[in-house]
């Protein structure tokens, strides 16, 4: 049997929402990051995320989050409009946690900065952060805010009940972010998109584009000669691409490692003229 990204075993089973495991998700991206490093282009930086992943996996079994007591929407439970209160203590676990691993002047620098900066000025960064508002000055810390804020929101939507209505717009049911890629699973090429903030799985129908969800404008793009798991789906009409990832061409991928490790495609697909559907909020980018 095949191994499936969060542990269905039947790709047949259409479901609308997946919710994801929590903690386990942390570790499985872990794993999956230390495995693609050794090898790639941006092996350093993908090690150095698998130990920030570790990290997470820690943090979101320690906290144990729950949504009992909470006042949450029925609708996008998790919504974006503040970062959720429980981020503080995340990242106060998570910059803790990061002192004992290696890592580069400029990345430790970072977590200083972080350690130094006031609950004002972190909560601001949060909030560019789930904007996708990021200013070339926040790059470095914005990797470790965006850490932190997955913790919380991944721990929770884990223990949300399922059955969410499904959201219209493109964006996560469960908090609203983009997608940070899709998988796809199987033969008959079942597609979810990946949230790049809660982890939350969303089911996409065959050759819409994920954007405008318009039908039969959508052309698949891959490097040349190249055998991975990742494709980009680009769409002529808005001039967007989502990044497909072949669970059939890579049986161990973890969508948000393997994101990381495939970045060369997105450097093709940018020199097309498209861009990008979401985000991997380990990879800080400026908007
Ligand atoms: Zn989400
Ligand atoms: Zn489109």
């Amino acid at each position: 049997m095949t191994e499936l990204p969060t542990g269905i075993a039947d790709p047949g089973e259409v479901r609308p929402l997946r919710l994801p495991p929590g903690a386990p998700l942390f570790q499985r991206r872990a794993e999956r990051l230390a495995d693609l490093a050794p090898g790639n282009a941006a092996g350093d930086f993908l090690q150095l995320l698998a130990r920030v992943c570790e990290v997470q996996a820690r943090v979101t079994g320690e906290l144990r989050l729950s949504p009992n007591g909470r006042d949450l929407p029925a609708t996008r439970p998790l919504g974006l409009a503040s970062p959720l209160p429980d981020w503080r203590e995340a990242l106060a676990r998570l910059l803790a946690g990061l002192a004992a691993i290696p890592m580069p002047p400029a990345a430790r620098e970072a977590v200083h900065a972080l350690q130094r900066a006031g609950a004002d000025e972190r909560e601001a960064l949060a909030g560019r952060v789930l904007r996708g508002e990021l200013t070339t000055e926040d790059l470095a810390a914005a990797t470790f805010a965006g850490a932190a804020l997955q913790v919380v929101y991944t721990g929770l939507a884990a223990a949300l009940p399922p059955g969410l209505p499904r959201a219209e717009d493109g964006g996560c049911p469960v908090c609203g972010a983009p997608p940070v890629a899709g998988v796809v699973l199987g033969d008959d090429k079942l597609r979810y998109l990946c949230c790049s903030l809660c982890a939350a799985e969303w089911n996409l129908p065959r050759l819409h584009c994920a954007v405008c969800r318009k039908q039969d404008h959508v052309g698949y793009l891959t490097l040349e000669g190249d055998t991975g798991p990742a494709k980009a789906e680009a769409c002529r009409e808005c001039r967007v691409y989502t990044k497909l990832l072949y669970v059939e061409k890579a049986p161990r991928l973890e969508v948000g490692a393997d994101d990381l490790a495939t970045l060369a495609l997105d450097l093709l697909v940018a020199e097309e003229g498209y861009r990008r559907n979401g985000r991997n909020l380990l990879l800080a980018t400026a908007a």
